[in-house]
Formats: C-alpha cells, sequence, structure tokens
C-alpha cells in the first residue's frame, strides 16, 4: 500500500489569509457591520404582520437576517481557530471581543424581530406558515413564537443581552485567559517538563502509575491554588444566568437546557432512571480493573489508565487509514467526506505545545466546510476522538442542502453522529485485534466512555443541578465547591473510586461556557441515542446510509422525541428505550470480564 501522508496543521487561510492580523478578516468584520447596521434600519421599520400579504417581506428579513448570521459565525469559527491553536495568541483574544459584541448586537436586534413576529395574530400566523418558503421553517418559527412569548418586553431582553457582553460572556473568556496561562512542572522518564494544562491532562492516562499519580496531584494542586479565582468565574457566570432566569419567571435551572434541546424533562428523567438502576455492571467493571491493576479500589487518576500494557500506537497516517477504512464499511459517502477532511487539511492534529487541551470541530457557514481542532498523541482514544470530530463534519455536511435555519441542532443530536462515527471505530478495533491482551484493552478503552458518559457525565450534571440550587441562595466558596463535586463524584461513581477529583468544576471548561447552560446530558443523550442508530446500521449495512442522512437532516427541525418516532420508531420518554442502548454497553462489560477472569 502506498503511504499517504495527511497534513498535521490545518488550513485556516483558505478563510482569511494572515492569521489574527488577516486583513480579509478585518474587511470581513466591517463589511459585517455595515451589513448589520443597514439591516438595523430596516427591521426598526418593521411592524408586526397583520395580513398573510405580508409574507415575503418576512422571509426577506429572515434571509438576511440569516445571512448576516453567517457571517458573524464565519468570523467566529475562524477566532475559535486562532484562539484554539496558539493559547498565547493575544490578538485573537481582542477579536474574539470584537464578534462577541458583533454577535450579541446581531442576536439583540434579531431578538426582537422575532418578539414583534411572535406577537402576529394567531389566524394571520397560521396564514404565514402556509407560505411556501415559510412552510418549511415552520417548527423553527414556532419556536420563536413560543420563547418569545416566555421572555420578558423587547427593551429589557436587548438590555439583557448588551450587559452580558461585559458580563455573562466575560466571565467565561475571563476564565480561559487564566487557563491559558497555567502551566504544569512533570517529570517524566526523568526529564522535566513544563506543560500546559492540556498536555498534562493527557498524562493522565499514562501506563505508568507514578506518572499518573505526580500528574493529577500537580494538576490538583495547580488548580487548587487559584481556586478563588475560579469561585468567583463560576459564582458569578452562574449568578448571571440565574438572575436573569429570576426575572423572566422561570424556576427550573432546566428549563433552559432542555428548550435548547428540544427535549422533554420526561425524556431527561427516562434517561438518567434506566442508567441509574443499571449502574451495576459498570461498578464490576470498575473494580475488575482495580484488580488487574493490583489494587482494593480505584483511584480517580486510574480511571483513564489502561491496565494492559498497551502498545498500540497508531501514527496520525495510519489513524487515518483506520478511520476511513470502517467509515467505509457502514458509510462510503462519509468515508469520502473524511478523506476529503484529512486531505484538504481540515484538522489540527499536532502534539506541540501552547495549544488549548481537548478537541473540537466548527463550521464555517459561508464556506461550507469544517475545522477540526485536537492533539494527537497515538493512542487509540486520540483515534477515537478523530472519528469523533469526524462524526461532527459529517453532520454538518449531511446538513447542507437544507435551509440555514434548520441547520441549527441541538447539542443532544450534535453528539449523535460524533458518537455514531466514534462507535463504529472503537468497535472496529475491538473486533480487529489480534491478541487477547489488545482485545481487553480496546474493549476497557470502549467500556471507558460508557463510565464516562454513565458516571463521569452524571456526576457533572449531579454537581451542577445542586450548585445552581445553592447559588440561588448566594455565592458558593471553592470549599463548598469541592465538596459538592467530591460528592457528587461518589455517587455517580457508586463509591467505586476511592479518590475524587474535588477540583473538577474548576478544571472541566464546560461548566464555564457561557453559549450553552448544562453542557452535560447532551453527551449521554447523544451516546445512548447514537447507541440505536448504530444497532440499526449493525442490522441493515451499508444500505442504512441513506435513513442515516435522512435523519441527519431533521435533526433541527423537530423536538427530539418526534425525531426518535419519526427516523426510529421509538417513543424517548419511556426508561425502556434507553434501556436498549445500555443493554449494548452491558455486553461489552460481560465480554471484558470473561476474558479478564483469570
Ligand atoms: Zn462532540
Amino acid at each position: 500500500m502506498t503511504k499517504t501522508s495527511y497534513p498535521v496543521v490545518w488550513d485556516l487561510d483558505v478563510f482569511f489569509k494572515g492569521g489574527s492580523e488577516s486583513e480579509e478578516l478585518r474587511r470581513h468584520l466591517d463589511e459585517t457591520k455595515e451589513h448589520l447596521a443597514s439591516f438595523t434600519e430596516k427591521l426598526n421599520q418593521f411592524k408586526t404582520p397583520t395580513s398573510v400579504n405580508e409574507a415575503s417581506e418576512v422571509v426577506n428579513l429572515i434571509e438576511e437576517g440569516s445571512d448576516i448570521s453567517q457571517k458573524i459565525r464565519q468570523a467566529g469559527a475562524f477566532i475559535s481557530c486562532l484562539e484554539a491553536q496558539n493559547m498565547s495568541d493575544h490578538k485573537a483574544s481582542t477579536l474574539r471581543s470584537e464578534v462577541t459584541e458583533l454577535s450579541a448586537s446581531y442576536g439583540s436586534l434579531f431578538n426582537s424581530f422575532k418578539q414583534q413576529l411572535a406577537q402576529t395574530d394567531k389566524n394571520v400566523w397560521k396564514g404565514l406558515l402556509e407560505h411556501e418558503e415559510l412552510s418549511e421553517l415552520s417548527f423553527v418559527l414556532n419556536e420563536w413564537r413560543d420563547a418569545a412569548q416566555e421572555q420578558l418586553s423587547e427593551d429589557e431582553e436587548s438590555l439583557i443581552s448588551s450587559l452580558s457582553v461585559d458580563g455573562y460572556h466575560a466571565w467565561g473568556q475571563m476564565y480561559n485567559t487564566i487557563v491559558g496561562d497555567m502551566t504544569v512542572n512533570v517529570t517524566v522518564d526523568g526529564e522535566e517538563k513544563e506543560l500546559s494544562v492540556g498536555q498534562a491532562n493527557n498524562l493522565l492516562s499514562h501506563e505508568n502509575p507514578d506518572v499518573r499519580k505526580q500528574v493529577y496531584e500537580k494538576l490538583e494542586a495547580a488548580w487548587k491554588e487559584k481556586e478563588s479565582l475560579f469561585a468567583n468565574t463560576l459564582n458569578h457566570l452562574a449568578g448571571f444566568r440565574l438572575n436573569v432566569y429570576k426575572k423572566r419567571g422561570w424556576d427550573n435551572v432546566l428549563k433552559e437546557p432542555l428548550d435548547i434541546n428540544r427535549m422533554q424533562q420526561a425524556t431527561l428523567d427516562a434517561m438518567w432512571g434506566a442508567i441509574t438502576k443499571h449502574k451495576q455492571p459498570f461498578v464490576d467493571f470498575l473494580y475488575r480493573k482495580a484488580e488487574l491493576l493490583g489494587k482494593d479500589k480505584l483511584e480517580w487518576y486510574d480511571l483513564g489508565a489502561p491496565t494492559q500494557e498497551n502498545s498500540q500506537k497508531l501514527s496520525y497516517d495510519d489513524g487515518a487509514q483506520f478511520i476511513l477504512k470502517h467509515f467505509e464499511q457502514f458509510s462510503p459517502k462519509m468515508a469520502d467526506f473524511s478523506k476529503t477532511a484529512f486531505k484538504d487539511a481540515w484538522i489540527e492534529a499536532e502534539d506541540r505545545p501552547g495549544k488549548r487541551p481537548g478537541g473540537f470541530c466548527t463550521g464555517f457557514p459561508l464556506s461550507e466546510q469544517s475545522r477540526i481542532f485536537m492533539t494527537y498523541s497515538g493512542s487509540m482514544s486520540n483515534v477515537a476522538t478523530l472519528a469523533h470530530e469526524l462524526g461532527h463534519a459529517y453532520h454538518s455536511f449531511a446538513l447542507k442542502p437544507v435551509h440555514p435555519l434548520n441547520r441549527r441542532y441541538a447539542m443532544n443530536v450534535a453528539e449523535t453522529a460524533s458518537t455514531f462515527a466514534e462507535m463504529i471505530v472503537a468497535d472496529a478495533a475491538v473486533k480487529e485485534s489480534k491478541t487477547t491482551e489488545d482485545k481487553i484493552a480496546l474493549l476497557e478503552d470502549k467500556l471507558q466512555r460508557s463510565v464516562a458518559f454513565f458516571m463521569n457525565i452524571h456526576s457533572r450534571f449531579l454537581f451542577e443541578t445542586r450548585f445552581y440550587e445553592e447559588r440561588k441562595k448566594g455565592f458558593v466558596p471553592a470549599s463548598r465547591l469541592n465538596e459538592l463535586t467530591d460528592e457528587a463524584q461518589r455517587e455517580a461513581y457508586c463509591d467505586a473510586v476511592n479518590s475524587t477529583s474535588p477540583s473538577y468544576w474548576s478544571n472541566k471548561l464546560h461548566f464555564h461556557i457561557t453559549g450553552v447552560p448544562f453542557y452535560n446530558f447532551p453527551y449521554t443523550f447523544g451516546y445512548l441515542f447514537s447507541l440505536s442508530i448504530y444497532a440499526k446500521a449493525l442490522e441493515e449495512g451499508t444500505s442504512y446510509e441513506d435513513q442515516y442522512i435522512e435523519l441527519l437532516q431533521d435533526t433541527a427541525r423537530m423536538s427530539v422525541e418526534d425525531l426518535a418516532m419519526k427516523h426510529l420508531g421509538e417513543d424517548i420518554t419511556k426508561e425502556s428505550f434507553w434501556e436498549k442502548g445500555i443493554e449494548l454497553c452491558k455486553k461489552d462489560v460481560a465480554e471484558y470480564l470473561e476474558l479478564t477472569s483469570k
């Protein structure tokens, strides 16, 4: 086989040449601002429609608004990439503030348009939705109408939106700034290294327990040292959010995340209910893992550790080939798409200092391309992450024929395509393994994911709901945040771990993301939801791929309850639906326990 060599550094110049100093970006931002100004004048003239004849005016405003929104998101995606690839790119941070401001102005402007529109008389509204170009948007339009009716007055909402730039969102940015400056000194193989927290986090799955323990302790100490700063960022961010909810008369802190995820509380309850009932096999897995590591119980820093001497390292190119080969067996279209992503430098994978931790995928709507960010160090779990992010990118690709307003899928379904792609790769890795040791190692890797979604994410959900309840009563100090975290982790892991990570509330970026509240349960939702899709795909092979694409195309234009009913024939407000997905994971546990019984 001829060796292809894929680029490990992404190409951003295709969007705007010159990084944070880009003149093209400067022009784009200035033009977008001008466009926004002229659009503002148009919207100021807009009055609530009184007859169906005004439909085409509404269409034009929606199209123009969606155009501006895409321009802003194009710039925002570019700047996210700049910030991630080099955390000390201060020019990028300045640009970020500019785009945040632009986005907030657009948001509050468009929001007042939605509010005006929402006041349309019931019969006229019905007539509008029958208009040719509006009918395909009816789900989203009705969503706007419902949301507008639950918000404060137009003026109040626009004031909140403008104050959030230097309030709410600024706390999130402050968090990123502090984290970006943090470094940790660790000794690996006798060599002392200064690492970013992202690089240090990667070492938590190191095969040497001494390295893991050292990294864990150094990281905990580093977060501890800054805990009062982070208690401030988290409390003020949460306080801002809660105050807005209170003014709107929203009592339940989950209202907004559930609405955003187009999901009912009954669905969320059924999901956690099913998981809580079926934790025992995963507890058994954790105890077996401890045994294999020669311990009674796992420590926190053992959770990501391999029990096997897993020598399986894949070069970046081999990782790419592995992904492509297995995508091919489920969806040749997804494989083709991914090949383009590798070849055309859509992926930033290089292992170097100064990069932000973690991975993400972001879309450039004007170019109809995505970019994937991660740090690839050769482990199978890196390969899975890469597949995961490619799944996100493929989702955006599948949505290309759909109207831009019907592409704005929520996070719970956003994690569906990614998890589906990740599952293909993880399962294939297990099946293809040549030795029992490899098989155990890979099954373990797969089970780690179940543990992450059923236990780790559950602990985040438990922590966050409880923290927000306490925050309603006042400032929650770092010491209490540590306590709440410790409790949530012990509960979610059913006490199967000896130690916890009390600093988790500060080191998990997700608690500090302002764009999205409660970015935890959507992961678990996506995981179990995609397991059902995966089960179908396993039965039907590549003939399923078109149905899969149809499902993806519907992800942003109906509730998740309807989506599951239409494409899977399932009622997801029932625990029995969720149990099916968990059942597949339990099989992995059974296989693992059997293979490791000697
Ligand atoms: Zn994801």
